[in-house]
């Protein structure tokens, strides 16, 4: 399993990964992508990660693996990066792309940019999830394959998306990562473990 390593959290993941049981490695080049089953795509800042990608000769290969079938989970950026489409981006903001949603960047707002909240996961089972949004995004639209996962259960962003899950890809706009409850990397581990 791989954590894509330009920019974020990516020690956490790798944490998350491997106490979920997985062999968990930093991809930062070419090379090393061809070797993961799976990829996170961590937490950072968006559109300083597809510049990252560029430089780092990641952004074609990553497309092109995504598009075959490479198992992937987006974590806030990461959800951006993974989207077809992003609103409130820079002006032509780029994504990776495979995840037919249309993602609104920064979409909670100045005043609750960051909060917390338990919500029910589906495919998580154990209880709610407690899920810590940080200038996070939400999915504004999706298509007819995208599964939605969670919604923001009350408050002035209540009935929000929040989780998605496409066939090999699945993406939250909160940080599974930083709260020690590794449920989430556990199912997309397990996921392809089949
Ligand atoms: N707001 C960031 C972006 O647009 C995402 C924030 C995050 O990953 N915590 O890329």
């Amino acid at each position: 399993m791989g954590v894509l390593a330009v920019q974020g959290d990516v020690r956490e993941h790798l944490v998350a990964l491997r106490e979920s049981g997985a062999e968990a490695v930093p991809v930062r080049r070419p090379e090393e992508l061809e070797r993961v089953d799976g990829l996170v795509l961590p937490g950072g800042e968006s559109t300083t990660m597809i510049r990252l990608l560029r430089t780092f000769d990641l952004l074609a290969p990553l497309r092109e693996r995504i598009a075959d079938g490479l198992p992937a989970y987006g974590s806030c950026a990461g959800m951006i990066l993974l989207a077809d489409q992003v609103l409130d981006g820079q002006p032509d903001q780029e994504t990776v792309g495979g995840l037919d949603v249309i993602v609104r960047r920064n979409a909670f707002g100045r005043q609750v940019d960051s909060f917390e909240t338990d919500l029910e996961l589906t495919g998580v089972a154990g209880g709610p999830v407690h899920a810590v949004f940080i200038r996070a995004p939400w999915v504004e639209a999706s298509g007819p394959e995208v599964e939605v996962l969670a919604t923001v259960p009350s408050g002035p962003a209540a009935g929000r998306v929040v989780a998605v899950r496409q066939g090999h890809l699945l993406a939250t706009s909160f940080h599974p990562e930083v709260t020690g409850d590794h449920r989430v990397h556990a199912a997309f581990v397990d996921s392809l473990a089949g």
